[in-house]
């Protein structure tokens, strides 16, 4: 007999990316940065002091939100720091999203807010995006006629890499009236040209989360630490209330603080990134295969 919640055993599980065993030529399959993490990542490694392991991390990786606090001219108190992005994922769904309501959500997109919907009770609401992989004219108006009272946005966009800009963010934060994430795992990775730029998007609406994470553009996965930014009112209760005590380790807190120090050296990962993904699109276009602006 099955003992599971009736909505755990009716869920189809988040199937993750192989992890193969073999070495392989570049493993690319769950979109990790194909360069190493930077060089004083290593050294940090090889300093950890076993002693220290004794005691409890601190449990809201003080040093790290500062850290990260300075490099976004936040404060702490806009920064939660969490066992990588799918954490952050699922505590905005149990801090915000009423069991029983629809989490607002673009189709496609990565394929674990469903399942995180469901495993707390949550349907969830797709709103199509258009053929050229934008959101429709009336995503605002679908939103806000729904029950949905947290939206979860990925930008730039999975899979297709489509970036939607700053100001469109703006106006559907203001427009709703409940939490937008913006999940932006990607957005190291957007051309600078373009002066994308969300955090001034903060400070105007206390209903805007953004999901940064370490995995993909400073070459972590293995890491698992990423982190939210959004107004202190946002932040407190996923702080101090719906995170486990502990969530990042102690390790994991003192690597993620030195990521954030060779910030310059990642950056050089996300440019190398750019142009393999122009030489790539244009190789495919010799071929006669076209792919979107990404
Ligand atoms: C990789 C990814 C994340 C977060 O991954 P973590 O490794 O858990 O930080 C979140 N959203 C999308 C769309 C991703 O591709």
């Amino acid at each position: 007999m099955p003992y599971e919640r009736t909505n755990i055993r009716q869920l189809a599980p988040y199937v993750p990316g192989e992890q193969p065993d073999i070495p392989v030529f570049a493993k690319l399959n769950t979109n990790e940065n194909p360069y190493p993490p930077c060089a004083a990542m290593l050294e940090a490694m090889c300093g950890i002091n076993a002693e220290a392991l004794r005691r409890y991390p601190d449990s809201t990786a003080r040093a790290f939100r500062h850290a990260a606090a300075a490099v976004h001219k936040v404060e702490p108190d806009n920064i939660v720091a969490t066992n990588g992005g799918d954490e952050l994922l699922r505590l905005a769904i149990t801090t915000f999203a009423e069991p029983g309501t629809p989490i607002a959500v673009a189709q496609p997109s990565y394929a674990l807010y469903p399942v995180l919907a469901g495993i707390h009770g949550c349907s969830t609401l797709r709103i199509p995006l258009g053929d050229d992989w934008a959101l429709p004219d009336r995503f605002i108006q679908d939103l806000c006629s729904s029950t949905a009272r947290l939206a979860i946005l990925v930008n730039p966009h999975a899979p297709s890499g489509r970036l939607t800009d700053v100001g469109r963010l703006d106006e559907i934060a203001r427009a709703f009236r409940g939490v937008l994430l913006v999940d932006e795992a990607y957005v190291d990775f957007v051309d600078p040209a373009l002066n994308h730029d969300s955090l001034p998007l903060v400070s105007r609406n206390d209903n805007l989360l953004l999901l940064r994470t370490l995995s993909k553009g400073y070459s972590l996965a293995g890491l698992r630490f990423a982190y939210g930014i959004g107004a202190a009112s946002l932040i407190a209760p996923l702080l101090t209330k719906t995170k486990d005590s502990y969530n990042t380790d102690a390790i994991a807190q003192h690597l993620a603080t030195v990521a954030l120090t060779c910030r310059a050296d990642a950056a050089a990962t996300w440019a190398q990134v750019r142009r393999e993904r122009d030489r790539l699109r244009a190789a495919l276009a010799e071929r006669g295969i076209p792919s979107p602006p990404s």
